[in-house]
C-alpha cells in the first residue's frame, strides 16, 4: 500500500444476490462498517443490474459508492440485453468493472471492445475498474508478463492522463478466481509493479505513481492484510468473500 493511492476495496457479487437480498446484505455491512474511516479506504459494491438502483438508494448517505459488473459502449440503441453508461449514471453508479475474465471467457469480451467499454464508461463520469489477469497456462509457460501487456495496452489504448486519473486496474490471475488459490504475496507484488511499470512506459511516471491496482482472486479476510501490504498492491476486486457481510468487512478493516 502507498500513502498516495487510497486502497479500493470493491465487492463483485457477479450473478448472485436478488434485489431483497442485496438489500439485506448492504444493510449488514454498513452496520459492520461503523467505525471504519472511509478517509483511509474507498468501498464499493457491484451488484447486478437488477438490484443497482433499490442498492444505490440504500446507500445514500452512506460513504460506500455503487459499482455496476459491465456496461456497453454506445449510448443507446438497438442492443437487446445490452446496458449503457448514461442508464447506469442515472441510476447513482460510480464504479463499473469491465473485462472480467468471466466476460472474456464465457462472452468473448476483447481487449478492443474492454476499451470502447471503459471509454463509454469515462464519458458519462463513471469510472471504470479493467480487469486483466492470465491464465495458468498462460503462467506456467512464462507468458504472464506478455499477455498483461497486450490486455493493458489493449484495453487502455487511447486514454489520456486526466482517464487515467479516473480508472482503475485490477489485476485477477485467473487461476485465482473463485478457485480458493491465491497469489503468493511476492507473485501479487512483482505483477502489480510490472503493470506500474508499464503505465510509466505508456504514460508517465505520474500516471504510473497515482494509479491504483486492485489485486483480484480468492481475497479472503485471513490474506488481505498481507496482500495489502505489499507496496504496489491498492485494493481488492473480492467475489465470494464479498457476498457475506461479515467477511467483506473483515477484508475492508484488514486493508487499511
Ligand atoms: C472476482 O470475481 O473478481 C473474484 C476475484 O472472485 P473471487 O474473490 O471469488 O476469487
Amino acid at each position: 500500500m502507498n500513502p498516495i493511492r487510497k486502497p479500493i476495496i470493491a465487492g463483485n457479487w457477479k450473478m448472485y444476490k436478488t434485489v431483497t437480498d442485496g438489500l439485506a446484505l448492504v444493510t449488514a455491512l454498513k452496520k459492520e462498517l461503523i467505525g471504519v474511516n472511509h478517509a483511509d479506504v474507498e468501498v464499493v459494491v457491484c451488484p447486478p443490474f437488477t438490484a443497482l438502483y433499490a442498492t444505490g438508494t440504500m446507500l445514500q448517505g452512506s460513504s460506500i459508492k455503487l459499482g455496476a459488473q459491465n456496461v456497453h459502449w454506445e449510448k443507446e440503441g438497438a442492443f437487446t440485453g445490452e446496458v449503457a453508461a448514461p442508464m447506469l449514471k442515472e441510476s447513482g453508479v460510480n464504479y463499473v468493472i469491465v473485462g472480467h475474465s468471466e466476460r472474456r471467457q464465457y462472452f468473448g469480451e476483447t481487449n478492443e471492445g474492454v476499451n470502447k467499454r471503459a471509454k463509454a464508461a469515462l464519458a458519462s463520469g463513471i469510472r471504470p475498474i479493467i480487469c486483466v489477469g492470465e491464465t495458468l497456462a498462460e503462467r506456467e509457460g512464462g507468458h504472464t508478463e506478455k499477455v498483461l501487456e497486450t490486455q493493458v495496452r489493449g484495453s487502455l489504448a487511447g486514454l489520456s492522463k486526466d482517464h487515467m486519473a479516473e480508472t482503475i486496474i485490477a489485476y485477477e490471475p485467473v487461476w485465482a478466481i473463485g478457485t480458493g488459490k491465491t497469489a503468493t504475496t511476492a507473485q501479487a507484488q512483482d505483477t502489480h509493479a510490472f503493470i506500474r511499470g508499464l503505465l510509466g512506459k505508456m504514460f508517465d511516471e505520474t500516471v504510473a505513481r497515482r494509479a491504483r491496482i486492485q489485486y483480484g482472486g480468492s481475497v479472503k479476510p485471513s490474506n488481505a492484510r498481507e496482500l495489502m501490504s505489499q507496496p504496489d498492491v491498492d485494493g481488492a476486486l473480492v467475489g465470494g468473500a464479498s457476498l457475506e457481510a461479515r467477511s467483506f468487512a473483515d477484508i475492508i478493516k484488514n486493508s487499511i
